[in-house]
């Protein structure tokens, strides 16, 4: 019985590991990844994923609009159908980092088939907008073997975040005040210039969440860096 129940206890452990190892914004387990910065600097980053969509040059003209520079997770497929859009957030001045080619949950998936999705979207992001990423996003958060493998072959280091504004369901002001709460020194804010692969996908909420909390952060005294900056703060 005794043992039984140790065995019970066992498997369940293991499986909570394994989901934190998958999905935890802290795990590293499958290869290094960051998600916040130092806590002794009033510095944050603001990070974007899934575009460029037809939604990103209205985030782009608020960002302007209060000087504040941001770093963009974009999808390789994105990028072919819009890289205009792509290079604007580049000639901006904004980072950009790589969310594989085509969003793919990278979970249960081969290693060539992770390293293709990463490869791809590299190439794409380095062709169109003349940025090589330095920062690598797993779509929906998603770890798994060969993804560690796949970032080194690529000089890729992995970064999930500190607060999600979940702009994809909730409303624009539930999402400010999500963020204007949560917020505090070093942390990754993520937040949706896109949804997915979806072409002009909604993404109101997103601009809208972006005009309400820009002046709150920065009211608050926080200074806003790219995840190059905020994590090497040195370069
Ligand atoms: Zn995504």
């Amino acid at each position: 019985m005794a043992s039984s129940l140790a065995i019970a206890g066992g498997v369940g452990a293991s499986t909570a590991f394994m989901a934190w190892a998958v999905r935890g914004r802290s795990s590293a387990v499958f290869g290094p990844s960051r998600w916040r910065g130092r806590r002794d600097r009033a510095a944050i980053a603001l990070t974007f994923d899934d575009g460029p969509s037809e939604t990103t040059p209205a985030i782009l003209e608020i960002l302007a609009q209060y000087g504040i520079p941001a770093t963009f997770f974009q999808c390789g497929a994105n990028v072919e159908r819009l890289p205009e859009i792509a290079r604007a957030v580049r000639t901006a001045g904004h980072e950009i980092g790589n969310h594989t080619h085509t969003h793919a949950m990278l979970c249960l998936r081969a290693p060539e088939f992770i390293e293709n999705e990463l490869r791809r979207a590299q190439e794409a992001i380095a062709i169109h907008t003349g940025a090589l990423p330095a920062w690598f996003r797993a779509p929906f958060g998603v770890r798994w073997f060969g993804v560690g493998a796949a970032q080194r072959r690529l000089g890729l280091a992995g970064v999930m975040w500190t607060v999600i504004g979940y702009d994809w369901t909730l409303k624009a002001e539930a999402v400010a005040r999500r963020l204007d709460t949560r917020v505090s020194n070093g942390a990754i804010l993520c937040l949706h210039d896109g949804r997915e692969l979806r072409s002009r996908p909604d993404a109101g909420v997103t601009v809208e969440a972006v005009r309400r909390v820009a002046p709150m952060l920065l009211e608050r005294g926080y200074q806003f860096e790219t995840v190059s900056r905020l994590l090497c703060p040195t370069n």
